[in-house]
């Protein structure tokens, strides 16, 4: 028989190739889930990812899905050459990769014209903040350009170790924790150059500026600028150079990692800050505000015979002072007494040696958290869409990048780890509701039958969360405004009388009256998706109050340092309204995040940490088990099954395999459905293996594919 043009024996070639390729398989595993024979089987999904991952090959699809590992090593696959070889080749024809995921989101923005959008999700540690930066890479060096467009992808680029710096820490889990949501919009023009950008940040977690949990570290740039900045700016500062002597970074114990450079960091920070455009009296401004925050933390109270405060560390007030640009003796009196307004009359009253303490830390966290915002704002600026091509009339597109803080489940849950698995709660209802949308109208406008999925919709969490007066955060923030004595507990009792009985939420309480003793007084326990999670409602209501007290803005918004009068506003200091509390405010941000990635089309990096000792080469079943249970992957797999496991558009299934056929190949001439047809009449493919839709081919069994490739292959 000739075959392509060669004789060859076709039992020994059959044998030959289904030993290859069976030994292949074997050791690499399959790089889409969706062609596993056990796709039920969630020990073969692990074991596939198990075999990938000691390969070195930490990417594998699900469908249009990427799953990726954390390598826990550099792995020689980031090149320019690697970029070069997924550059506009099709999903399904080389290895899983980010590139070719980058790659496709970006064919699809400008083929479909539509504005498209990356959701990379994991938990801490899994690589999510890594595989956003590669994407970016990918966008930077790949795309179209000339000088202007290149000096954007520059400070595109260049956002990252800035907010890194600012808005990143060494936590248990991960040396470089992201402590801050973020969606980044990358603009592209007509001809898919990138000409603008723009980023949302959400809900840092300011309460780390004042205390970290041992072995944990503040924000990175509190030690790159003590051990980067030179002798005459930390004088100038009024620092010394050792972390340990400032209470805000003494907590963790825990001064330098191992795995970064703290001084070379703060030369890419400096550098970074002078690309994005931030002017040297910007930076110094900057500096003095971060200075300012330690010498917060070292500011100390002593307690007088008569119960009041005083401050006992004169010279933090006077560097104070200096580097916030405020009134020095109006500083100490905001820091030990409270101004109030009671009918029409302001009265001082002294704060107590515990109140003083929590309105310095207020202070510091409200001072940082700004800063953080303001940074955010400048980076915008600097990322702007011009003018001229904003009016050109020749409009833009937009790939979205999320990387946001993944589900959190640590020894002792507060408030921040509530919002953040809040937020996950909410990522997973998109992605329900947008795989299985899709899904669903795929199969639609290609005219073909398919059956439903069983899957849990979190709807039920998510309203237990947010909705309005039932739901958790309304019952803070009610709790937070009622008069009287109100408390982190009375909010607790609250919860229990408003949701006792609820399928996701549990206390100590029982029904029947008795106790639970596994539970704490002080915890409730919400059902996630992902699995349970007991809060400690301790500190709920000052963080959702988040309040400064008045005099201290008062202070703040006379300050001489711009940022910080930027920060401040005079009108805040003034308004007696009271702003939206915190949860509510994040609640808000999420929905209009919702808003602006359903308008999208999403494509999703699930990211996996394979042990918690961040060592490569270590796959712990049992994590990556959990995670793949919470991430969803099997029903993102079935789903992905119940119909076909594999589609392709005529035209590239005719392109790829027409060799397989002698009356399609070397060119087709007929219609594109009408080759397919033959070719799959050539091929063998029984009725119930395939359906052709109006214009893809869809396969039943990832056996059927598999042995197409096993053909084409040999
Ligand atoms: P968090 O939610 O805490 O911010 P994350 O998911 O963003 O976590 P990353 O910071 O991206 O996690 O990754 C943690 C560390 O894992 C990185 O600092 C890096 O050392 C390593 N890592 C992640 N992805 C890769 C990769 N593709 N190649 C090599 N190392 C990686
Ligand atoms: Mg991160």
């Amino acid at each position: 028989m000739r075959y392509q043009g060669r004789e060859v024996d076709i039992e020994g070639r059959v044998r030959l190739v289904m030993e290859s390729a069976l030994t292949a398989r074997d050791r690499v595993g399959v790089q889409d889930f969706v062609l596993l024979e056990n796709y039920h089987s969630e020990a073969a999904f692990i074991a596939n990812l198990r075999r990938r991952f000691g390969e070195n090959l930490i990417y594998t699809y699900i469908g249009s899905v990427l799953v990726s590992v954390n390598p826990y090593k550099e792995l020689e696959i980031y090149s320019k050459q690697q970029m070069e070889r997924y550059r506009g080749v099709s999903f399904y024809e080389i290895s899983p990769h980010i590139y070719a995921l980058s790659d496709n989101t970006y064919r699809a923005m400008r083929t479909e014209r539509k504005d498209q959008c990356i959701l990379i999700s994991g938990e801490s540690g899994a690589g999510k903040t890594e595989a956003s930066k590669k994407i970016l890479l990918y966008y930077a060096v790949t795309c179209p350009t000339n000088d202007q467009m290149a000096a954007l992808g520059e400070r595109l680029l260049q956002s990252n170790p800035i907010l890194e710096a600012f808005g990143n820490a060494k936590t248990f889990r991960n040396d470089n924790s992201s402590r801050f949501g973020k969606y980044m919009d990358v603009q592209f023009d007509f001809r898919g150059a990138p000409v603008g950008g723009h980023i949302l940040n959400y809900l840092l977690e300011k309460c780390r500026v004042v205390h970290q949990n041992q072995g944990e570290r503040n924000f990175h740039i509190f030690y790159q600028l003590l051990d980067g900045g030179d002798d005459d700016m930390l004088t100038t500062l009024g620092l010394e150079r050792n972390p340990q002597s400032y209470q805000y970074l003494v907590k963790g114990n825990c001064p330098r990692l191992s795995s970064v450079s703290d001084k070379n960091n703060w030369k890419v920070v400096m550098k970074a800050l002078s690309v994005i455009g931030f002017t040297e009296e910007e930076v110094q401004k900057l500096l003095n505000i971060i200075a300012s925050v330690l010498h917060l933390g070292n500011t100390q109270f002593g307690e007088g015979e008569e119960g009041e405060t005083y401050i006992t560390s004169g010279t933090q007030i006077t560097n104070l002072t200096k580097l916030l640009g405020v009134d020095g003796s109006a500083l100490g009196e905001a820091l030990t007494h409270k101004k109030l307004t009671a009918k029409g009359e302001e009265m001082i009253t002294p704060l107590s040696f515990e109140q003083a303490v929590s309105a310095r830390d207020a202070l510091a966290k409200a001072v940082y958290g700004r800063t953080f915002t303001w940074l955010v704002e400048k980076i915008n600026q600097s990322l702007a869409l011009k003018e001229e091509i904003y009016h050109s009339g020749k409009g833009c597109s937009v790939i979205g990048l999320l990387d946001i803080y993944g589900f959190e489940v640590l020894q002792h849950n507060s408030f921040e780890q509530f919002c953040i698995n809040y937020c996950n709660e909410k990522l997973q209802q998109l992605f329900i509701e947008l795989t299985l949308r899709s899904e669903q109208e795929e199969y639609e406008t290609e005219g073909i039958a398919w059956e439903t999925v069983q899957y849990f919709d979190n709807k039920i969490i998510c309203d237990l969360i947010e909705e309005k007066h039932k739901g958790i955060i309304s019952i803070l923030d009610e709790e937070c405004l009622r008069p009287g004595e109100t408390c982190d507990v009375s909010f607790l009792e609250k919860l229990e009388d408003t949701l006792g009985g609820h399928p996701h939420f549990v206390t100590h309480k029982l029904a029947n009256g008795k106790t639970r003793r596994v539970m704490s007084r002080e915890e409730f326990r919400l059902l996630h998706y992902a699995g349970e999670v007991n809060y400690n409602v301790n500190g709920f209501l000052d963080k959702n109050n988040d309040l400064l007290n008045r005099n201290l803005k008062e202070v703040m918004c006379q300050s001489d340092n711009q940022i910080l009068s930027h920060c401040f506003r005079r009108e805040e200091a003034i308004d007696q309204k009271r702003p939206e509390m915190a949860a509510t405010q994040f609640k808000n941000s999420l929905t209009k995040l919702m808003e602006i990635l359903m308008s999208k089309e999403p494509s999703y990096v699930r990211c996996i940490k394979p042990n918690d000792a961040k060592q490569p080469g270590r796959f712990d079943e049992v994590l990556v088990r959990h995670q793949v249970k919470y991430l969803g992957l099997m029903e993102n797999l079935r789903v992905r099954r119940a119909g076909f496991a594999y589609r392709r558009r005529f035209e590239a299934f005719l392109q790829r395999y027409k060799p397989l056929c002698p009356e399609t190949w070397p060119n087709w001439h007929g219609r594109l459905s009408d080759g397919v047809s033959t070719l799959v009449s050539h091929l063998g493919y029984k009725a119930e293996e395939y359906k052709l839709g109006r214009s893809k081919i869809f396969i039943r069994f990832p056996k059927t594919l598999f042995n197409t490739e096993d053909a084409l292959e040999a």
